[in-house]
Order: structure tokens, then C-alpha cells, then sequence
């Protein structure tokens, strides 16, 4: 009898383990499938926390409607009717001290017309003639392995990239544009500039690729966890075991002998490594795999929740949150207004907030230390700052994600193909999966984890 073993009970694991499930029912296989995971609940960096009238998430909170709606798993779990869109609103940019609007007609904070760009509050009339620099100056020496903050700065001027667009596209791709090229976030600009003689014109004459309609995100009913225990519910031919670390892999003969932490030992002919990477290192003594994993990096950030016990009338009207343009005004990165953009996290309608904070901010260092009672204080002031709102919270709920943020470097692609092939050469029956290495978006993890068990079942 062959096994399949899972170590890491997210959504990466759980897709993967529900399609080597359903090809174990439909083909009458004696296949033993086994999932192993660390903590108390499957879900990993999805979990949904309710709590005094209100639905809060420790991890993720939406999915990508365009990605995910092509795929299977919303039907196959039976979750249409649980699913919930976004209600749509502005979106604003904290800004010497004011909330100021990110222009509708824009993309990723890039002005989508040369009206958008006269209408923003969020840049001088300075810096406005000096991003028109965009409509004369061609392209002669950016490619798309340069930076996309040089690209943008040189045809849209300092100010409109610092005040409008990096609060916007650093947030997206996680990190400072300086740092990420325009291959890995808006490759389509420089064919833009190319096509249009300009980024706005490009922008312009292709708004329709970017209205993405109403339903842009989906959560569930009662939150994410929705998924993870529909994926649960049907895994019922497998054998789940909770709160149960592995310690090590070793490889005897043609088969792995997985150690858990109580030093039982499971044996497998084929493993699934859905852990994020920093827990898949420590699993190996082969020293050139451990070198590769080291090559992936990761960032920290911290979730805040706040709820009060007052209507969330109190909002800017149709706003749904906004992001911070300048570390020297808040600590937080961003704060979305969650009862607003999430109807069914807030049963009575009362305000709840959530606030980000990435260890990109300079203050990082110092809350990364603090209490919960201290970082609630922190939150409180920032709210206070932007929203004005001074009344005491009934809830909050805070996570702090350490080192757990995956950020895909330049070098990410040829990492992840170096760790493959070693795998492939000294360990072959274990195939890495998740966030780590092929996309962080939960449509990204869960094609992520189909693939991988296809790539399994032909082995059966
Ligand atoms: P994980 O969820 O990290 O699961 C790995 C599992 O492995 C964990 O359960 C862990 O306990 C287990 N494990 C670790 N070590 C061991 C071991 N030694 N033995 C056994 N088990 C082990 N994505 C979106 O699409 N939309 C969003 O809105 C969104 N927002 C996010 C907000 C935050 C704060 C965070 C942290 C992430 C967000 N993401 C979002 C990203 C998305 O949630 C993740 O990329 C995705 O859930 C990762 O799933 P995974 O299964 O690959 O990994």
C-alpha cells in the first residue's frame, strides 16, 4: 500500500490533499493519505476569530475575485452560498495629516488621465506640470529589468510617485519600488510608454483591462475558515493529526521516514512539503539544501483589530480605508475600515477597524517588542490621529506574523528551481508546495496544491 503524507495543514496542504483524495474515491484506491500539522487548527495563515458581535481574520481576509473564479473549489466544496463580496468605496492616502482621496481614474495610484492628475488633492500643482513630463519624454533607457520607482520617477516626477503611487504599489508588492523591477509589478507600462508615447495615455486607452467591476474581493458568510473547514469536512478517508510538529525527514531507501516531535516515526513514499520554507529548512541535514532555503526571505508584520461599540457612521462617507504616505506621521502602514468593506464582519453594524503595521515602517523595530496592551495603545493613537475617533474599544484582536510574509526577491524564480532540482537529485518523492515558493494569493496556493497532487497521482 502507497502513502501519501502532507506536512502543513493550510490552504496549500488542504488543496493538495482533497485532490489526491477525490482520485483515491473515484478510483477505489487503498492509498493511505496522512496530514500532519504543527498547531491546534488546520487553516494556517487563514483563521477566522469571532468575538463580540464581530468577525475578524489572524491572517488573510479576502480572495481575488478575477483569479479564483475560474476554479473549481468554491463548487466542489458546496460554498456558493456562503460566499460575500466587498462593498466598494474610496480608498484614501494619509497625508500631512488629512485623509485625501486616491484619484477613482487611477491605477495602482498612477493617474489613468491627464484629468485625474489635475484633480488630485494628494499632489502640488508643482508636482502635477512636473508628472506632464510623462506626456513628451520617450523611453530610451529603461528596460524591464529596472527598477519600476526609476521608470516612474522619471516620467512622473518625485512627488506624484512619493505622495500617490508608492503608498499604493509598495503595499501591493511589498517592498520599496526602488527595490522591484517593472518585470515583476507593471511590466505593461513600459509597452504603455512604447505603444501611447506615454504611461497615462497607455493607462488611458486600456482602463477597461482595469475596471474589474464590483465584486473585485470574496470572503465567506462567517469568515475564511469557511474554506479550511469545508476542505476538513470533506477529508474524511484521511487521516488529520493535529498539534503535531514534524521534526525531521529522513531518506531510506526508496521511502522517507518523517519524525515527529514525540519521535514517532511515519513512513511515506511520497511527501508534500506545504510548511512555509523557514519550518521546511530545519527539516533537512542536507547543508546545500539548507544554503537555498536560506536564499528565501521573508518579512514580519503585525494585524490589529478595533471595535467599538459605535456605529461606523462616523467614517468619511463611502470610505473603505486608506493607506500612509510618510513613516514620520503614523506607526501603522495601513488601516482598512472593515465593517464598512466587509458587511458581514460587524452583526450590528458597529465600527470595526484593522490596522496594519510592516516591518518595512521604521517603528517596527520598537512594537515588535511591545505588549498587546501596549501595541492596542499605539493602534489607539493612530486611530485617533486619522479618524479622530477617541471612544473606548470594545474588541481587539492582534497577530503578530513573524518573519512570516514571504517577499519574492529577483532572485526568487532561480531559488526556487535550484531547490527543485536538489530535491529532484537527493530527496525525489518530496515535492515543496505553498507560499513560500509559487505565489501568496490563496488562489495562487490552492492551484498551487492541485498541481502538486497531480503530480502525485501519476506517481500512484
Ligand atoms: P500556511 O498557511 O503558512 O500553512 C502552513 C502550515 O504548516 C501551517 O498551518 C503551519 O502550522 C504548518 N507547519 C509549519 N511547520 C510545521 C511542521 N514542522 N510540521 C507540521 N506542520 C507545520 N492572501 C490572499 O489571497 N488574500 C488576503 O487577503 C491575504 N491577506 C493576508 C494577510 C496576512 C496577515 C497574512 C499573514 C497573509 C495573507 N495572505 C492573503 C496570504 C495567504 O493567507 C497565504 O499565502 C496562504 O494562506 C498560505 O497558505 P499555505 O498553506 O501555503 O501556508
Amino acid at each position: 500500500m502507497k502513502t501519501v503524507l502532507i506536512i502543513g495543514g493550510g490552504v496549500t496542504g488542504l488543496s493538495a490533499m482533497h485532490e489526491v483524495y477525490k482520485w483515491k474515491k473515484e478510483n477505489q484506491s487503498d492509498v493511505r493519505l496522512i496530514l500532519v500539522e504543527a498547531s491546534s487548527e488546520l487553516g494556517g495563515k487563514i483563521r477566522t476569530v469571532k468575538q463580540d458581535g464581530f468577525v475578524m481574520e489572524a491572517g488573510a481576509d479576502s480572495i481575488v475575485a478575477r483569479k479564483a473564479m475560474g476554479m473549481s473549489f468554491i463548487e466542489e466544496l458546496g460554498l456558493e452560498g456562503e460566499v460575500v463580496y466587498n462593498d466598494v468605496g474610496i480608498s484614501f492616502i494619509y497625508l500631512e495629516g488629512e485623509l485625501k482621496p486616491i484619484p477613482t481614474d487611477s491605477v495602482f495610484g498612477i493617474p489613468a488621465s491627464v484629468e485625474s492628475l489635475a484633480k488630485s488633492t494628494l499632489v502640488s500643482a508643482e508636482g502635477k506640470v512636473e508628472a506632464l513630463k510623462d506626456l513628451y519624454l520617450s523611453n530610451n533607457q529603461f528596460t524591464k529589468n529596472d527598477s519600476i520607482g526609476d521608470f516612474l520617477e522619471y516620467f512622473l516626477g518625485k512627488e506624484l510617485v512619493e505622495k500617490q503611487i508608492a503608498p499604493v504599489l509598495s503595499g501591493v508588492y511589498s517592498g520599496k519600488l526602488s527595490d522591484l523591477t517593472i518585470a515583476s509589478t507593471l511590466p505593461y507600462l513600459i509597452d504603455y510608454k512604447e505603444e501611447h508615447g506615454s504611461i497615462i495615455k497607455g493607462l488611458e486607452a486600456n482602463k477597461k483591462k482595469f475596471q474589474g467591476g464590483e465584486k473585485k474581493f470574496f470572503s465567506f458568510r462567517s469568515g475564511l475558515s469557511t474554506l479550511i473547514n469545508a476542505y476538513e469536512m470533506k477529508l474524511d478517508d484521511v487521516e488529520i493529526y493535529k498539534n503535531t510538529r514534524v521534526s525531521s525527514i529522513e531518506k531510506v531507501g526508496e521511502h522517507y521516514q518523517v519524525v515527529l516531535a514525540n519521535q514517532e516515526i511515519i513512513e511515506s513514499d511520497n511527501v508534500v512539503l506545504s510548511t512555509p520554507h523557514t519550518a521546511a529548512e530545519v527539516l533537512f541535514s542536507n547543508q546545500e539544501l539548507k544554503n537555498e532555503f536560506g536564499k528565501l526571505k521573508n518579512s514580519s508584520l503585525i494585524s490589529i483589530y478595533v471595535g467599538y461599540d459605535v456605529p461606523d457612521e462616523q467614517l468619511p462617507e463611502d470610505g473603505t480605508g486608506f493607506i500612509t504616505a510618510s513613516s514620520e506621521e503614523l506607526a501603522c502602514n495601513a488601516c482598512t475600515w472593515t465593517s464598512r468593506k466587509w458587511k458581514h464582519t460587524s452583526f450590528k453594524g458597529n465600527l470595526l477597524v484593522r490596522l496594519f503595521y510592516k516591518s518595512s515602517h521604521p517603528s517596527f523595530v520598537e512594537l515588535e517588542g511591545m505588549s498587546e496592551e501596549e501595541l492596542l495603545e499605539v493602534a489607539m493613537q493612530d486611530i485617533a490621529e486619522s479618524l479622530g475617533i477617541t471612544s473606548e474599544p470594545v474588541v481587539s484582536k492582534m497577530t503578530k506574523w513573524n518573519d512570516s510574509m514571504p517577499n519574492y526577491l529577483i532572485t526568487h524564480p532561480k531559488t526556487v528551481q535550484a531547490l527543485e532540482n536538489k530535491l529532484k537529485e537527493s530527496y525525489p518523492g518530496i515535492l515543496l508546495a505553498g507560499c513560500s515558493y509559487y505565489g501568496v494569493g490563496i488562489p495562487d496556493c490552492i492551484e498551487n496544491g492541485v498541481r502538486t497532487a497531480r503530480k502525485i497521482i501519476e506517481k500512484l
